[in-house]
């Protein structure tokens, strides 16, 4: 019998490439991760006190929804953030498990359904691909709502092996810019631009999905229609099997990544200017990138004129 190797007691149920744990062990480890990202360890900085109110971000995938859960047993005041996209049935399998959720754990729950809020589902905004439209759309609502409700950090489910898929993205492209702003904390850079955390950097994919099986949460397991074979699946499946050889790897990759970074030099700042419709901070002169969006919609479906 191999045993836990923290009670030293208890059979070992969770045997990853890098963790051998009992269940309660592994809850105990993982919750500590996420409080030590949290506390800012490695990275200088705090996410976010126990006196801030934090809004989540929950698709209703595994990895959100595992954040929004571990955030509510750690003791944080959270408001849940839903936006429904209008992608058919899978849109409908989300919001429902969603608001579930939130429900169970009386917790608050804001859903910005697009269709409603705008007249237009994903597929109808995006002109070819779905999933930048998707990421554009997702950013600029969050931030919208975040900064509109009076948040001051919005916290999302990305984890080490999303953090370590873009990093060997940017890397392999030398993206010098994004290499710079890439961190588990994207500070605040406009009045209206809210402070961005990832409380999951040190987690896995696949540690998010045993932390599910054993608080048996319920999430979205279909697969959105609209996938597109991103490239970040390449790389997570690379970065899985090098892992799968050398234990460790991933976050040794990752935090040496944030230990190093000032050898990409600093970030230039510019300023960002307010979009000419909806006053939200944009790199843009005139319209942001979503109102470009929302016009290039009605355009093509033939609503109204701009002047
Ligand atoms: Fe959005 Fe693409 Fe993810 Fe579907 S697969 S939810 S379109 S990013
Ligand atoms: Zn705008």
């Amino acid at each position: 019998m191999k045993v836990c190797k923290r009670c030293r007691k208890k059979e070992a149920d969770v045997i990853l490439s890098a963790v051998r744990f009992c269940d309660s062990c592994f809850i105990e480890y993982f919750e500590r991760q996420v409080q030590r990202a949290i506390d800012g360890e490695k990275l200088g900085v705090r996410m976010f006190s126990r006196d801030v109110r934090i809004l989540m971000a929950v698709s209703g995938g595994k990895d959100s929804m595992t954040l929004w859960n571990v955030l509510d047993d750690l003791g944080y005041e959270t408001c849940g953030l839903h936006i429904d996209l209008g992608i058919d049935e899978y849109s409908e399998a989300s919001r429902a498990v969603v608001e579930s959720f939130a429900a169970s754990k009386n917790l608050d729950l804001i859903v910005v359904d697009l269709r409603k809020e705008f007249g237009k589902s994903l597929m109808e905004l995006a002109v070819r691909d779905a999933c930048s439209a998707c990421g554009l759309v997702k950013r600029y609502l969050m931030n919208k709502v975040a900064y509109e409700e009076g948040f001051s950090v919005l916290a999302t489910g990305h984890t080490l092996d999303d953090e370590c898929a873009t990093l060997l993205g940017n890397l392999t492209r030398w993206n010098l810019e994004f290499l710079q702003r890439q961190h588990p904390i994207l500070e605040s850079t406009h009045p209206k631009l809210v402070r961005k955390v990832k409380p999951l950097f040190r987690i896995s994919d696949e540690e998010t999905a045993v932390y599910a099986r054993i608080k048996q949460l319920d999430f979205v397991r279909e697969k959105c229609p609209l996938a597109s074979g991103a490239t970040s699946l390449s790389y997570k499946k690379a970065l899985n099997e090098l892992e799968r050889r050398h234990p460790g790897l991933k976050k040794a990759f990752y935090l040496g990544f944030l230990k190093n970074k000032a050898l990409f030099g600093e970030q230039e700042g510019f300023e960002l200017k307010e979009c000419e419709a909806c006053g939200m901070p944009t790199a843009n002169v005139g319209l942001c990138a979503f109102c470009k969006l929302l016009e290039r919609s009605k355009r093509r479906h033939g609503e109204g004129e701009q002047n």
